[in-house]
């Protein structure tokens, strides 16, 4: 369970809210599109949810973690349970894809049986069981975004957020990229993705969190999406 209560952020003083008095609760196992326009506060949003910025106001609790005040020495913990997308793969390019995927487990003191088989799993769920010796220089960009992602669930967290992980990939890829982040949830992992393309809704509808000025501008349940995209009812009639 994520609980955002009343969260505000200002990076500056002088400038805008990033997010004003935000509040929002996410089941787990649930898959969320957060969308709106470029400066909205989606990355503020998920930065939040991994302990990347703190709030000025309000509190991030996720299960028995207040986010909002874990010391820089316990986001660890946290860390655990969250695992990271972002648009650019952020991979090391000297290390082969499985490493890229290991070094995760390594820097935790895992046994190295165990290693390999949570890796070979994590390859296999995002399809790239054959690439593990490969290195990323050799891979296309979404099959850089299948290491990545690879990478972010290795350590089987609870919680996935993919900060606009399609950005860089052309529209078939991103929808091969959408079908595994909703194969991955299907597993019971509760995703969070952010994107500027509802196009994405549409192919594979989900809750639609959007975002405006750094507040919800609406929260539709998928149910409610579902209504929405099949015309049944009028928006103007869902409460
Ligand atoms: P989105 O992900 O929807 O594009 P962001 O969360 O990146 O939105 O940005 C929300 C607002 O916060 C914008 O006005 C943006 O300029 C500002 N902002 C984001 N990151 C920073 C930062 N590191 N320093 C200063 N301002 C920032």
């Amino acid at each position: 369970m994520i609980r955002l209560i009343r969260l505000s952020k200002k990076y500056h003083k002088n400038e805008p809210f990033a997010l004003q008095d935000l509040s929002v609760d996410i089941d787990q196992g649930e898959f969320v599109y957060l969308i709106g326009k470029s400066g909205s506060g989606k990355s503020t949003l998920l930065k939040h949810l991994y302990g990347q910025v703190k709030p000025d106001q309000g509190h991030v609790v996720i299960d028995s973690f207040v986010v909002s005040q874990l010391k820089a020495n316990e986001l660890f913990k946290l860390r655990r349970q969250v695992g990271v997308v972002f648009q650019d793969y952020n991979l090391l390019q000297y290390k082969t894809v499985y490493d890229n995927v290991a070094y995760v487990l390594e820097v935790t003191n895992t046994d190295e049986k165990v290693i390999e088989s949570k890796v070979m799993q994590a390859l296999k769920t995002v399809g790239l069981s054959q690439r593990a010796l490969d290195y990323p220089g050799n891979c296309s960009g979404g099959e850089q975004q299948r290491i990545a992602i690879a990478r972010a669930i290795v350590h089987e967290p609870k919680i996935l957020i993919a900060d606009e992980p399609t950005g860089n990939l052309d529209p078939r890829t991103s929808l091969s990229m959408l079908r595994l982040l909703h194969k991955i949830n299907k597993s019971g992992t509760t995703v969070i993705m952010s994107t500027h393309d509802y196009s994405f809704v549409e192919h594979m509808p989900a809750r639609v969190i959007q975002l405006s000025e750094g507040k919800v501008k609406s929260d539709r349940s998928k149910n409610h999406t579902l209504l929405i995209l099949n015309n049944t009812m009028g928006e103007y009639y869902v409460v």
